[in-house]
């Protein structure tokens, strides 16, 4: 190794644990963004890449700037519309997936985007942040390669910023360990030591966090301050059936949107005790966020939307505090 920017033992087993849970070799990155910058940062002048209009802000705004740069073409797309998404890959090099999306929580038809890609030639990369490797294995549904976000759920205390690129292509492998090594967003030992203990409890956060969501979804429903909830796990959801049969569990985001609108999403933002206004999510703690409030959200997510991220607490007093933060 000689080097610490190469490689290092507590890495190595952050790489391990990560590659088992999602089935394939891991390459840890000092961020998220760092690891998604590994998959996008190759991709060739005037690439075609196709990409849900709804995804997480950071990448739709790397791939701008790459595009700009680069003539790419990038082709957002509603990642539900399998036949949209499907006839938008005519020529691509990259398809990027994110689903449940961000703050949307749209489902995408995993196994059949991933095998059309296939057929094809076209690449594909998975951002599972929101599902875990828990809920969700896009490798074994056919993606070439996965990214996370340790920031979020897997390390689980909103105490570092980590991400990873994790693939069964050598290919994929070694061009990120490469970008990794060259570009220096590497990972602190000491937050990939702190990672790996948080995901020593990843299955019993999520479960809880996913059953607390489960309850707050129906509730919120029924309420009548609210005029849409987003969560694939309401029966009526249009992500329902497809989360069921992909997924192990729903996850732990819920969007809501305020039937009174901008104004009764900032109250309920601002009205909180338990629930922490914060842009980050995934941790222990649970925390909600008007996405709107941020220049570079797409415009297409409606004002008034809150996204929260639901977790561990009891649910009676999660249920408590958004109930008087409501509007009768
Ligand atoms: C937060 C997030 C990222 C970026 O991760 P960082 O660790 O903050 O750099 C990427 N994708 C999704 C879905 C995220 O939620």
């Amino acid at each position: 190794m000689g080097y610490a920017r190469s490689g290092n033992p507590t890495w190595a087993a952050l790489e391990d644990v990560l590659g088992a849970l999602e089935g394939g070799r891991a390459v840890a990155f000092g961020s998220g963004m760092a690891a998604v910058s590994a998959i996008l940062d190759p991709l060739p002048e005037q690439a075609v890449v196709v990409v849900p209009r709804h995804a997480y802000s950071g990448t739709l705004a790397l791939l701008d700037q790459l595009g700009s740069q680069r003539a790419f073409d990038v082709r957002r797309v509603d990642i539900a519309d399998t036949e949209q998404t499907g006839a938008a890959l005519d020529g691509a090099h990259l398809l990027w997936i994110e689903s449940p999306t961000n703050p949307m929580l749209e489902v995408a038809d995993l196994p059949a985007l991933f095998s059309t890609a296939r057929r094809l030639g076209v690449r594909s990369c998975a951002d599972n942040t929101f599902a875990t490797p828990l809920n969700q294995q896009p490798l074994a549904l056919g993606a070439d390669a996965v990214v996370h976000s340790l920031t979020k759920l897997l390390a689980g205390h909103s105490d570092v910023l980590l991400g990873a690129v994790v693939t069964r292509e050598d290919r994929v492998y070694e061009q990120a360990v490469a970008h990794r090594t060259l570009r220096g967003a590497i990972p602190g030992p000491v937050e990939a030591w702190i990672a790996l203990r948080g995901i020593r409890t990843l299955h019993l956060r999520l479960d809880r966090a996913q059953q607390n969501a489960g309850i707050l979804a129906e509730r919120l429903a029924g309420h009548a301050a609210v005029g849409r909830v987003r969560y694939p796990g309401l029966a009526g959801d249009p992500g329902h059936a497809r989360a069921a049969a992909q997924m192990n569990g729903f996850g732990s985001i819920i969007s809501i949107e305020l039937a009174d609108g901008v104004a009764a999403a900032d109250h309920l933002c601002r009205s909180t005790s338990l629930w922490l206004p914060a842009t980050s999510l995934g941790g222990v703690e649970s925390t909600l966020e008007r996405r709107r409030r941020w220049p570079d959200e797409s415009p297409t997510v409606p004002d008034s939307l809150v996204r929260l991220s639901v977790g561990i607490e009891d649910v009676e007093d999660l249920w408590a505090d958004l109930e008087q933060a409501l509007p009768l």
